[in-house]
C-alpha cells in the first residue's frame, strides 16, 4: 500500500472528518464538493502518475526505511543530488498535468527531510530523541502513502514586532502547555496550500526565533482533522467562476487555507522541536534552500502549459503557432531559468549535518528573485499570443454559450478558424486566462516567501568587500578603499 492508487487515496480522505468550511459552510466530502473537488483532482492526479510506467520513475523511488519497498516519491528522503533533482521533476510534471502548484504534494516533503538534519543537531546538542521519533512517524507516512502539507507561514500579526510581542498570542502558532506525553498548540496558521486535499499537516516555525520567542519555536505533524483545528479554505479566483459548471476553469486547481488551532493536544512522538529556539532558523535556512531551488522547476511547468495554451489559441485563431515562435522562445528562456538556476543550486549544494541534501542558499535565493519575475512576463506574452479573449474575460459564460436562445449565436462569433470547433476556442482562451489572470495563477510572488526576504538573504551572502578587492587590483589601485565608517548620529 506503500505506492497508493486514486481509489485509495480519495478514500482516504473521505473517511476524515470533516473540519474545512468554505462559503461559510462545512464541508462534508472535500473529494467531491465544488470548492474542494479540483484541488483534491490535481493530487489524485499524482497517485495516477505514481502507478502509470511512463511517469513511475520520476513518482516513486526506493524507501531509505523499508528495504525493498517503493514509496511516493513526495514521500522520501532527499539524501543527494538525484532524490532532491526528483523533486524538481516531479513538481515540473505535476504542473503540466494540473496547470497548477503542487500543493500537499511538496511542502510537508520538504519540511520531513529538513527537520532530519536539524534534529540532528538538536538531539546531538540537548541529548532529545526527535530524529527517532521522526524516523517512526517517516515511516508510516512512507508505508500510508500520506499526502502532507506544510504549514511554515503565520498570521504574524503585526510585521515590525515579535510573536511574543503580539497583542493577540494567536497571531503565531505556539506552545500552550508542555504535558509528560506532549504539548499543547493554539494559534493561526494562514495561505497553507493544499490543506483540503492533504492527510496531515507539518508544522514548522515561521521564522527563526530568539528567548523570548521560544513559545513559537515548534515543529510536529498533526493529522488534517486533529482536534481542535478549524480550516477555512480561501479562494483563489477573482470572481464565483469556482462553482460554475462547464469548461469556465479547468477540473484540476490548488486552493490555500487559513488553519485555526485552538488548544490541539499532540503526542510526543509527533513532535520534533518544542522549544529549541536556537535551532529554529536552522530550519528556515535548510527548508528556504532547497525550496527555493525547486520552485524554479514549479514556475517551469506552468510555462511550459503556458507556451502550449498560446500555441492552441494561435492555431484556432487560425494562424501557425511558428507565428509567435519568437515569443514562445522568450517564454521558453524564462522557463529554463528559473528550471535551471534551481538546479544549479541542488548541484552546488551539500548534505546537511544529519545527511540530508542542502541546496546551494546563494543561488537558491536568487532563484527566488526571478520566480517573482520571470512567470508575469511569461503570462504577459501568453496573453498577448491569445488575444483579447483569453486578456480580460472578453467572453460570455458558459451558461450563455449554452443558452437555447443565443448561444448558437455566441457560438458562430466565438467560432474562428473553420478547421477548430467554437467550443475549442472557448476552451483554450479560458485555459490561458486562467493560467494568466486567473485561480491558475500560483504564488509565484510570495509562495516559498517574499523576493525582498530572498534578496535580503542574496546580500548577506554575497562578498562585496572581497568582489571590491578582485577591482581593486584589476584596476591597479594600490591603496586600500574600505566602506565608510558609519556616521554616528
Ligand atoms: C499561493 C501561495 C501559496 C502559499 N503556500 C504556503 C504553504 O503551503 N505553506 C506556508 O507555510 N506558506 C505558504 N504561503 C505563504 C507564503 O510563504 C507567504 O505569503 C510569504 O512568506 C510572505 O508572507 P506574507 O504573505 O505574510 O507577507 P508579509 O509578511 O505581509 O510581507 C509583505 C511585504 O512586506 C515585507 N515585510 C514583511 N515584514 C517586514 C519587516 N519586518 N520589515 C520589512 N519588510 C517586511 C515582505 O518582504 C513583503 O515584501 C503561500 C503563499 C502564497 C501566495
Amino acid at each position: 500500500m506503500a505506492v497508493k492508487t486514486r481509489k485509495e487515496y480519495l478514500e482516504s480522505l473521505k473517511a476524515m472528518r470533516p473540519n474545512v468550511y468554505k462559503f461559510g459552510k462545512l464541508i462534508e466530502d472535500v473529494t467531491t464538493d465544488p470548492a474542494t473537488k479540483r484541488t483534491v483532482e490535481s493530487h489524485a492526479r499524482a497517485f495516477d502518475a505514481s502507478n502509470d510506467p511512463q511517469y513511475a520513475e520520476d513518482f516513486t523511488t526506493d524507501s531509505t526505511f523499508l528495504p525493498g519497498e517503493k514509496i511516493h516519491r513526495w514521500s522520501g528522503m532527499m539524501e543527494g543530488l538525484d532524490q532532491v533533482m526528483g523533486n524538481s521533476k516531479l513538481k515540473r510534471w505535476m504542473y503540466r498535468f494540473t496547470g497548477s502548484c503542487t500543493g500537499g504534494l511538496c511542502v510537508g516533503w520538504n519540511a520531513q527531510n529538513v527537520l532530519w538534519n536539524v534534529t540532528a543537531m538538536t538531539d546531538k546538542e540537548f541529548g532529545t530523541n526527535y530524529q527517532q521519533r521522526l524516523k517512526k512517524w517517516i515511516i508510516e507516512s512512507q508505508k500510508k502513502g500520506l499526502v502532507v502539507s506544510g504549514a511554515l507561514t503565520d498570521a504574524k500579526g503585526d510585521r515590525a514586532m515579535r510573536p511574543s510581542q503580539q497583542s493577540n498570542p494567536d497571531s503565531n502558532v505556539h506552545i500552550k502547555e508542555v504535558r509528560p506525553d506532549g504539548i499543547v498548540i493554539s494559534g493561526y496558521k494562514t495561505m497553507i496550500c493544499g490543506v483540503a486535499a492533504s492527510n496531515e499537516v507539518f508544522i514548522l516555525p515561521g521564522s527563526g526565533y530568539r528567548e523570548d520567542d521560544q513559545d513559537y519555536a515548534l515543529s510536529c505533524v498533526v493529522p488534517r482533522d486533529i482536534e481542535g483545528l478549524t480550516i477555512v479554505e480561501t479562494r483563489r479566483a477573482s470572481d464565483s467562476r469556482e462553482l460554475e459548471e462547464g469548461w469556465d476553469i479547468p477540473d484540476s486547481g490548488i486552493t490555500q487555507a487559513y488553519m485555526f488551532f485552538e488548544d490541539c493536544f499532540v503526542p510526543n512522538e509527533r513532535v520534533f522541536m518544542c522549544k529549541e529556539f536556537k535551532y529554529s532558523g536552522k530550519i528556515i535556512e535548510y527548508f528556504t534552500a532547497n525550496y527555493r531551488a525547486c520552485i524554479g522547476a514549479c514556475v517551469a511547468g506552468q510555462g511550459d502549459v503556458m507556451i502550449g495554451a498560446g500555441a492552441l489559441m494561435a492555431r484556432i485563431n487560425g494562424l501557425a503557432a511558428s507565428t509567435f515562435a519568437n515569443k514562445m522562445v522568450d517564454m521558453a528562456v524564462n522557463n529554463e531559468t528559473t528550471y535551471a538556476m534551481g538546479i544549479g543550486a541542488m548541484a552546488l549544494g551539500k548534505k546537511g549535518p544529519g545527511g540530508m541534501w542542502v541546496s546551494d542558499s546563494l543561488i537558491a535565493h536568487a532563484n527566488k528573485v526571478h520566480v517573482a519575475t520571470l512567470p508575469y512576463v511569461t503570462k504577459r506574452i501568453c496573453q498577448d499570443i491569445g488575444g483579447g479573449i483569453v486578456e480580460t474575460g472578453c467572453f460570455p459564460s458558459y451558461a450563455d454559450f449554452k443558452n437555447p436562445v443565443y448561444g448558437p449565436t455566441i457560438e458562430k462569433a466565438v467560432k474562428a478558424s473553420d478547421k477548430y470547433s467554437a467550443e475549442a476556442r472557448a476552451r483554450a482562451a479560458r485555459l490561458s486566462e486562467w493560467l494568466t489572470l486567473g485561480a491558475g495563477v500560483p504564488g509565484c510572488m510570495h509562495g516559498g516567501g517574499s523576493p525582498d526576504g530572498a534578496k535580503l538573504v542574496v546580500r548577506a551572502l554575497t562578498p562585496i568587500d572581497q568582489f571590491a578587492d578582485y577591482a581593486r587590483k584589476i584596476a591597479g589601485i594600490k591603496e586600500q578603499v574600505p566602506e565608510p565608517e558609519k556616521k554616528k548620529k
